[in-house]
């Protein structure tokens, strides 16, 4: 089994081992994807079944392109969303569709709202840390009126500050940005710092003014657990991706039928639970 922290538990879904985050899934539908789809290979195929897990289609799941920047995408009822627009955020107002984004080392936060009137995905690497990407992410929710201590965010798994080794160019960068960043680095041989994303991304999120006991780290280094995640620093580039996705509204579980053998992995097939 692997270890994880306490609040997180993995779940069998159709294609294999998704990952919860239980604060989280009270209010909105969401999964981790594990080695089980690589969004690779076959890529229309693993989002398809993704989006069938939220009760969607492949085309509701709304994807970007992914830049380690600061960029932001509202999706709102009704409006289209071209797929591919360069950001590595994604707010959500809208209950019909499914936002996501990809990870293989960099950190997946997830984010929902108490009240069901937003939900988030970011993409923080190393970059898009250093620009802060998840504090402006809750900074934007605030901007639409909901404030952030009525937020809830799951900071799944990705490199921990056991395994991701970096250097002077990364510090520095880290440094201009805020002194906070001594907290995230120790030392760790000749000119090689070890960096704590994990921690980073937490500070930012308080700093943004979420409560700290509503932010639940996995805790789960992909470098170290490749049975079930992948990563692109102990693997190469080449490896497969996973998939951070989150839908508006609460979700509705279906009843497990005993000896059925249709109802597997149709965790979310409700509707958005009375949200509009
Ligand atoms: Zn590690």
């Amino acid at each position: 089994m692997v270890d994880i922290a306490d609040g997180w538990h993995w779940r069998e879904e159709a294609w294999g081992a998704a990952l919860q985050q239980d604060a989280l899934g009270a209010v909105a539908a969401h999964v981790m994807t594990s080695r089980s789809l690589n969004f690779r290979a076959q890529a229309e195929r693993d989002y398809a079944a993704l989006a069938r897990t939220f009760g969607r289609s492949a085309g509701e799941v709304v994807r970007v392109t992914q830049v380690h920047g600061r960029a932001i995408v509202h999706v709102r009822l009704g409006e289209d969303v071209p797929n591919g627009m360069e950001a590595d955020a994604i707010i959500s107002t809208d209950p019909s569709r499914v936002i996501s984004v990809r990870v293989a080392d960099c950190v997946p936060v997830l984010i929902a709202d108490r009240h069901q009137r937003v939900v988030a995905a970011v993409h923080a690497g190393w970059k898009g840390t250093c620009a802060a990407i998840a504090e402006a992410t809750v900074d934007a929710i605030a901007i639409l009126g909901v404030p952030p201590d009525d937020l809830i965010a799951a900071i799944g798994p990705s490199i921990g500050p056991c395994c991701y080794q970096v250097d002077g160019r990364v510090r520095h960068s880290f440094l201009a940005m805020t002194p906070d960043a001594t907290a995230w680095m120790v030392e760790d041989g000749v000119a090689r710092w070890k960096l704590d994303l994990w921690q980073a991304n937490f500070d930012q999120l308080v700093r943004a003014g979420m409560r700290a006991d509503a932010i639940h780290v996995a805790r789960l280094c992909t470098a170290d657990h490749l049975d079930r995640c992948f990563s692109h620093r102990a693997e190469g580039p080449a490896t497969g991706r996973m998939v951070a996705a989150i839908r508006l509204g609460a979700p509705q579980r279906r009843q497990m039928v005993a000896g059925g053998a249709g109802s597997a992995g149709a965790s979310f097939a409700g509707g958005p639970g009375g949200v509009t």
